[in-house]
């Protein structure tokens, strides 16, 4: 009898104290969201290093990830040289691709995570609890309380999505040459089938590449862009591009009926310099139409190509703006010619290079920032070792060279 009085008590104590743990969690919540109101979009990590104050943040949407310095290449003018044989172990790169993605995110993310736990239980509540006044009072209050938290953190969440990388660039060195390009593919399938990122480019030299490759991995890249500065072979190997007696043309040939085959969107990238600055490429761009070629001002790099500590010494395959007008010039009716010229090419690119370090190309070399594994993905942004401000990159520049474009085959036309 007694116990059956002190049931309906119980019932209401137990619903009370399931309200008072949520309440209490809302309440820590409220406290660290006014902290992360104060601080903005500072990191406030323990780290020690101060984010500089900045006029605006720099987005990582475009990233180039150059995992590897290792190539079966030598051309002449490479600004990325095989100056150590140093490969992120597999588990580490993905995590630090993973911290780009989230880069403004991860913060954010668990607690929305308890306050949509708790909306669901709340709603199954409503279904299910006893019909009494007072628990209902406080569950409305409640639960209006994490609605109105949840829309605000959907709404900050929909703001930061155009602020979050779209875009990761595998480069090198030769990106296939890491366990027979299976490193490489992994990354390209982690990208896109975890990280869900629209889209996924590798640029190659194209030599290591197979169809095998393409029938593991090619459903996961958007676009390969492979590198051909001449369809004349003598000119390729006095650049250095090659390997023995392998054909590099009948190669890209080969490539780009894959890139058909598999449907991958198919770039060319092409390095004007002294050895082909007088070439006429038209004809065989416009039979191979691919989505985009991208035509560089061959580019001096104190440290890479240039200095006494330097790989390579590219002095000799330099040219003047004027002679690579006039490649451009020549050109000029190919629709999918995209230029970039030496000012164009040095700052509007955010380089990771084998460490995970962004790369400052300012002042004519590459100075490292910190590993964004070790101080996290702002820091490593904004903060330049020399001179405390976000590391080189130029954010106009990189839209005014048309850095972002159509990106993700799923909005590309791809009729071959
Ligand atoms: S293929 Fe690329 S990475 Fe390799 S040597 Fe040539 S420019 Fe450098």
């Amino acid at each position: 009898m007694m116990s059956l009085c002190l049931f309906p008590i119980m019932e209401v104590l137990t619903a009370v104290w399931r309200n008072m743990t949520f309440l209490l969690e809302c309440m820590k919540m409220l406290s660290s969201w006014c902290w992360l109101e104060v601080f903005g979009t500072k990191n406030i990590s323990s780290s020690k290093i101060n984010a500089p104050q900045s006029s605006g943040r720099v987005k990582p949407v475009s990233v180039n990830y150059h995992f590897t310095r290792q190539c079966n290449y030598k051309c002449g003018f490479c600004f990325h040289t095989a100056k150590t044989s140093f490969v992120l172990p597999i588990e580490e790169a993905k995590k630090g691709l993973s911290m780009l993605k989230d880069a403004d995110r991860t913060r954010t993310t668990l607690q929305v995570a308890v306050l949509m736990r708790h909306i669901s239980e709340e709603k199954h509540m409503q279904r299910t609890c006893v019909d009494n006044a007072c628990v209902k009072k406080k569950r409305c209050v409640v639960y209006a309380f994490a609605m109105r938290c949840a829309l605000h953190r959907r709404r900050r969440a929909k703001q930061r999505k155009c602020e979050r990388m779209e875009k990761i660039n595998f480069s090198g060195g030769e990106p296939f040459l890491q366990e027979r390009g299976n490193f490489l593919g992994k990354l390209v399938e982690y990208c896109k089938k975890e990280l869900q990122l629209p889209s996924v480019s590798v640029v190659s030299n194209g030599s290591q590449i197979t169809e095998k490759w393409f029938k593991s991995y090619g459903e996961h890249l958007d676009i390969l862009a492979v590198s051909c500065d001449s369809f004349n072979e003598e000119v390729n190997k006095l650049i250095g591009r090659g390997q023995g007696n392998k054909n590099h043309v009948e190669k890209l040939m080969k490539i780009r009926q894959w890139c058909c085959d598999y449907n991958v969107a198919f770039k060319i990238n092409s390095v004007i310099n002294s050895y082909n600055v007088e070439d006429d490429m038209r004809d065989e761009i416009i039979m191979i139409s691919p989505v985009r070629w991208k035509v560089f001002q061959c580019l001096i790099i104190d440290g890479e190509n240039s200095g006494e500590e330097a790989l390579r010494q590219a002095e000799k395959f330099v040219i003047s703006d004027e002679e690579f007008k006039g490649f451009l010039n020549r050109h000029k009716d190919i629709k999918c010619l995209v230029p970039e010229s030496n000012q164009q090419m040095r700052d509007s690119y955010l380089i990771l290079d084998e460490y995970m370090r962004f790369l400052d190309c300012r002042n004519g070399r590459k100075d490292p920032s910190k590993s964004i594994l070790d101080v996290g993905v702002e820091n490593a942004i904004m903060v330049n070792l020399a001179c405390a401000k976000f590391s080189g990159f130029d954010e106009k520049m990189f839209f005014k060279r048309g850095g972002k474009y159509v990106w993700s085959k799923a909005d590309l036309r791809l009729d071959w």
